[in-house]
């Protein structure tokens, strides 16, 4: 590969950005001028363009993936076939910052949803309890949303994006301390695209390490835990005259005896997303008679049911890459001007959990803080440090379930991590119970801290049993 370094080339386009006066030496994060460049088109890269619009005179979102003009799967993004929940902190977002886009999902046919009254969700503590609350949201698949998120970008004149242009490095002032741009290949043709800012959130498979190591910098510390879960995904129609007390279905796993589950999601278009979901190696099949056996073997009967009488739409899907991975960016101590990473590029989950696209919104929330405060000193480590900080929760739910299944895999836990794994067990054991559930759901969805678990309520039993487990183990 060329260095980055050495990729001078200033293509039409960057030459294009120099007379427009997007120059790389330009002070950075200067007033609302300037140049932002978002690498990466996925939900991270748009909530980030969404809220760096109101800041930089002009945001480009670079892309290597086409960007189609209708709602339909992506190449680069294969996890869009398979099961996507937003989460409810997800929706209050996304509310508030494209205005209108719920409308039109609703609109285009996703089903509204209210998360405890339409759910048949089983967990090790039994079938949750089914009631009217406030979490209330909607379903739809992941690439409708992408599309119409992208649409509502497209409207913002200082917003553009550039599908197939694929970011092989950064491009950095004389002495490397700022980042100046990304070098990217588009038709085969290397170019350098300036920039004062750099957002690194091209997802799970980022070369951010790589590039920055290219630079002189370290790569950063990294955490694993992986519990070696896979996905198999078939679309279905919804059957004519369907009738169940249900919208949605999620079949919890339980450790250690129950490695399988499902999520049955209804989407747009009368469909439903049927996901099905192993752990520690007991993966679902990919062919049409193993997952239906696999469904069939699960603990609730939902899943099994609505398979058999429902018609497929596509063939089957499977994905692997699941395990939680956290780049501790923040752990740095050197790190450029004008750079900044976010999304799964830092830290990607267990999908299980659905925190991805509502941890990517809300890490561009925190971008907007930072910006509308202090857009010299706030950027850089300083972001990642406050991006880490909001990361500790949705890493903690994820891995907390993880943590057991994964063994051997689990890495380096702190005691106040294994307390609160334990904690939660204990929390998942008392689901059934209404006050339980609703806590639990609330901070599922990264509306409530985790704090709220430790209502008196809610703890005093728990802790009771945690105290007496130990003295027995004496
Ligand atoms: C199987 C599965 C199921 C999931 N289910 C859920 C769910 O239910 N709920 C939920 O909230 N989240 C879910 N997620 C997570 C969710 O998909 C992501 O966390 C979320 O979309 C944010 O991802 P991202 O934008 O950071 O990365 P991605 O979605 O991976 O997007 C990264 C983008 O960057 C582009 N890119 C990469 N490298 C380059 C490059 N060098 N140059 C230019 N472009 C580049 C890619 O083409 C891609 O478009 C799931 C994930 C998986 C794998």
């Amino acid at each position: 590969m060329t260095s980055p370094k050495q990729a001078t080339s200033e293509e039409r386009e960057g030459s294009k950005e120099k007379r427009e006066g997007v120059l790389s030496s330009r002070p950075h994060n200067t007033a609302s001028a300037g140049h932002a460049l978002v690498i990466g088109g996925g939900m991270t890269g748009l909530f980030a363009a969404r809220v760096l619009a109101d800041y930089f005179g002009r945001v480009t979102v670079i892309e290597r993936d086409e960007l189609p003009d209708s709602p339909r799967p992506r190449k680069d993004v294969p996890q869009s076939r398979h099961v996507h929940v937003l989460l409810l902190r997800g929706v209050q977002i996304l509310r508030a910052r494209f205005p209108g886009l719920e409308e039109e999902l609703l609109a285009l046919g996703a089903p509204p949803i209210s998360w405890l009254k339409d759910t048949a969700a089983l967990s090790g503590g039994g079938w949750l309890p089914r009631f009217d609350s406030d979490l209330n949201g909607y379903s739809a698949s992941r690439y409708l949303l992408e599309w119409l998120a992208r649409k509502h970008l497209r409207r913002r004149e200082n917003i553009h994006f550039r599908p197939g242009h694929r970011v092989i490095g950064l491009a950095a002032n004389s002495d490397n301390t700022g980042v100046t741009g990304a070098v990217c290949i588009a038709d085969g043709r290397q170019q350098t695209l300036h920039a004062n800012l750099v957002v690194d959130a091209s997802g799970r498979s980022s070369r951010l390490p790589r590039w920055l190591e290219e630079l002189g910098y370290s790569a950063p510390p990294e955490s694993t835990v992986n519990a070696d879960v896979a996905y198999a995904t078939c679309w279905y129609n919804i059957p004519d005259g369907w009738q169940t007390d249900w919208k949605m279905v999620l079949l919890a796993t339980h450790f250690p005896d129950i490695s399988g589950g499902a999520v049955i999601q209804p989407v747009e278009g009368r469909r439903w997303i049927v996901t099905l979901v192993g752990y520690a190696g007991d993966h679902p099949p990919t062919d049409e008679t193993g997952f239906a056996e696999f469904a069939r073997r699960l603990a609730g009967p939902q899943v099994w049911e609505a398979v058999r009488a429902a018609e497929p739409l596509t063939g089957i899907s499977g994905y692997r890459r699941t395990e939680n991975h956290w780049r501790h960016y923040e752990r740095l101590k050197q790190w450029p001007q004008g750079l900044i990473a976010l999304g799964d590029a830092v830290c990607a989950f267990n999908p299980v959990y659905a925190q991805g696209m509502t941890v990517s919104a809300l890490s561009a929330e925190i971008l907007d803080s930072v910006l509308s405060k202090d857009r010299t000193a706030g950027l850089g480590l300083a972001f990642q440090k406050k991006l880490a900080k909001m990361l500790q929760t949705p890493w903690q739910l994820a891995t907390s379930d993880d943590f057991r299944w994964a063994g051997r895999n689990a890495g380096d836990a702190t005691f106040l991590d294994r307390f609160m794994h334990r904690y939660l067990e204990h929390v998942l054991d008392r689901i059934h119970k209404p006050d339980v559930c609703l806590t639990f759901f609330n901070v599922a969805h990264l509306i409530s801290p985790p704090a709220t678990l430790f209502r008196p309520g809610i703890a005093l039993p728990i802790l009771w049993k945690m105290m007496w487990g130990a003295l027995r183990i004496r």
